[in-house]
């Protein structure tokens, strides 16, 4: 059936030493059905929909059979948690392999909630319906934003029910990525592999990512250099959107630059920049405003694990890395000064542009402004719509960004044509992804998901119907808070 449907299975991850993996099978489950099919990706993919949605798709999507060519793996890594060292491992997840396209792109294919595997420990390897939909929902949507991040192809309930607090309906999430190579697969060769294999695994990930550096002088600073550089913009990207990451790991940052491990992200809605969702950090480590830092912090990290790749000398490969990471803090400002002016309409640059920005968000803080619908509201002509409005400091602000759009020559049109393009008229807002996922589980109604997905598969129309799903919800003195796994 292998054929038909269209995979085209390669497995050159497990062609790496055998310290980066373990074989495992998924466990086949009860009675699977399909819930959701994501028909674009699978058709750009260069699969058959039709079969995917008839049984010898659902049996892939449950792990209840292996396509042909594929050789199912859990992969090794380590990664720094919360700050804390630790072994890791995908305790449930299995990357089947990887699908090349008729393009030649090559996709890791991963089912996650397939059940134990040997870096299981003590869970399950199970996945529940809810979070599972609400990854599809959030990374499928991160997408059509314009934001790198891994892709949603279908969601197949197990027909099972899996414990957590209570009884809730098992589900198997099948994912699509550049591929899941992390930081802390580095910081898992250089803790636990010889110096041979970190030099496999730098090897590897350069020849799939960054194929462009192969026979550079130094390659493997260029490649600590090009990683850098994918990281810096893929931050930017959150942060222009309100992006919340949630759990920024080194064990969850990507070599390629993708997005991946969407468990207590959210978006942002009221702004300000000490915003957390997540239930477990407490401390704010996540938090929006620090997700840039935590990006460079993560990535020192993975200059350590590179460091004997960098040079034979110790301290001079140290230095050869900091100077590097210093550039990130330059790389993402200019990046994000650069969005911003995007976002407010300006095509040419002035020295006074970072403190208009400035002031913008600062007079959203004090007014508890929505982050989305006020550059909404401002691509659209209309100041009225903030929180804002009325409010002296905004006025001025008002004033002196019309002036600021007077001394460029572009004309009204190009400047709100630009705004369209930078601000999202719509986003997953937290209440909209939350009564979708009650349809669709409690109710088994999966009509409101398929409208929200609809209607977030092109963020930048400012179509009409988008308009009620960037209502705000009724206020609540509840804080809306996101978990882990479950
Ligand atoms: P997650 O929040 O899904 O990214 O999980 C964090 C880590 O804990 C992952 O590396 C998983 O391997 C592991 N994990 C989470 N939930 C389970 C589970 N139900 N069974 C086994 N391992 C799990
Ligand atoms: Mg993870
Ligand atoms: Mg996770």
């Amino acid at each position: 059936h292998n054929q038909k449907i269209g995979w085209n299975f390669d497995n050159s991850y497990a062609g790496l030493p055998e310290l980066f993996f373990k074989e495992a099978d998924p466990t086949p489950v009860k009675s699977p059905q399909l819930v959701i099919l994501n028909q674009s990706l699978a058709t750009s993919m260069g699969l058959d929909v039709e079969k995917l949605q008839k049984e010898e798709g659902i049996e892939t999507f449950s792990g209840n059979e292996v396509p042909e060519g594929a050789l199912p793996i859990a992969q090794a890594y380590a990664g720094h948690q919360f700050g804390n060292f630790t072994m890791l491992g995908d305790g449930r997840a299995v990357l089947l392999g990887e699908h090349i396209t008729p393009s030649g792109e090559r996709f890791d294919i991963q089912l996650k909630g397939s059940g134990r595997t040997p870096f299981s420990r003590r869970g399950d390897g199970r996945a529940t319906l809810g979070p599972m939909l609400r990854e599809y929902i959030i990374s499928e949507s991160m997408h059509a934003l314009g934001v790198p991040s891994n892709r949603s192809l279908a969601v197949v309930t197990t027909g099972e029910s899996v414990l957590r607090e209570r009884e809730l309906p098992g589900a198997v999430l099948t994912r699509v990525s550049d591929s899941h190579l992390r930081i802390g697969t580095f910081e898992y060769a250089a803790k636990g592999g010889t110096l041979e294999d970190l030099r496999t695994l730098a090897d590897y990930a350069i020849n799939r990512h960054y194929p462009d550096i192969e026979g550079h002088e130094n390659k493997y600073l260029t490649f600590f250099k090009e990683v850098i550089k994918q990281q810096a913009e893929l931050i930017t990207k959150w942060q222009l959107v309100g992006f919340i990451h949630g759990v920024m790991n080194t064990d969850n940052m990507t070599i390629s630059g993708e997005t991946i491990d969407y468990g207590p992200c959210a978006f942002m809605d009221v702004y300000h920049p000490a915003t957390v969702f997540s239930s477990i950090d407490v401390q704010g480590r996540y938090a929006y405003q620090n997700q840039p830092g935590i990006g460079q912090w993560n990535l020192a990290r993975f200059a350590e694990a590179l460091l004997p790749l960098l040079h034979d000398d110790e301290e001079h490969a140290v230095e050869l890395a900091k100077e590097e990471l210093h550039k990130f803090e330059d790389l993402y400002y200019s990046h994000w000064l650069s969005g911003m002016r995007r976002k407010l309409g300006l095509l040419n640059e002035e020295e006074e542009d970072r403190a208009l920005v400035e002031e913008l968000l600062r007079i959203m803080k004090e007014h508890e402004a929505d982050f989305t619908n006020t550059f909404r509201a401002l691509t659209l002509g209309k100041p009225s719509d903030t929180a804002m409005y009325g409010k002296a400091a905004f006025t001025e602000w008002y004033k002196q960004w019309q002036e600021r759009l007077e001394r460029q020559d572009e004309s009204e049109s190009v400047v709100q044509q630009l705004m369209k393009k930078s601000n999202p008229s719509v986003i997953p807002r937290n209440h909209r992804v939350e009564e979708a996922l009650e349809a669709a589980v409690d109710k088994g109604d999966y009509r409101v998901l398929e409208r929200l997905m609809d209607v977030l598969s092109d963020p930048y129309a400012y179509s009409p119907e988008q308009e009620e799903y960037a209502e705000l919800p009724d206020p609540t003195d509840r804080p809306y808070t996101t978990y882990c796994g479950t």
